[in-house]
């Protein structure tokens, strides 16, 4: 597992509908922010590949997936992340690092998981 920054501002929908996904220097900084977090605490643990279904949305982009209007994508804080067995991604994260956690979302059936590191770091877990 390695994840970049381009992959989380990199946006298939964004890009077929002519929308500009690129963040202000603040949003910036949080996006990296939760790059260099996956990669340094998520990625030992994960050796498979990951892939970014969502990261960071512009507000038109949020709009154009139907995503809510506080999401933490707008921030740049959250992901939504995918890979060969996203239980064990879900139980990396769930075993060791809650507390760096705003919101962990599991979505067995989508098979995803939803991942904010919000400074608000409420430390809830959700399975939806
Ligand atoms: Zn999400």
């Amino acid at each position: 597992m390695k994840i970049t920054y381009k992959e989380l501002i990199h946006s298939d929908i964004a890009v077929k509908n002519e929308i500009n996904n690129t963040p202000t220097e603040d949003i910036e900084n949080n996006i990296n922010e939760l790059c260099a977090w996956l990669n340094d605490k998520v990625a030992p643990h994960y050796s498979g590949p990951v892939r970014v279904n969502s990261g960071y949305r512009c507000d038109k982009l949020n709009k154009e997936v139907g995503g809510a209007a506080s999401s933490h994508h707008l921030t740049g804080y959250a992901c939504d992340l995918t890979c060969a067995d996203v239980k064990q991604l879900r139980d990396i994260i769930k075993d060791n690092y809650m507390s760096d956690i705003d919101q962990l979302i599991y979505y067995p059936k989508k098979n995803f998981i939803h991942i904010s590191v919000h400074p608000k770091k409420r430390g809830e877990y959700f399975e939806k």
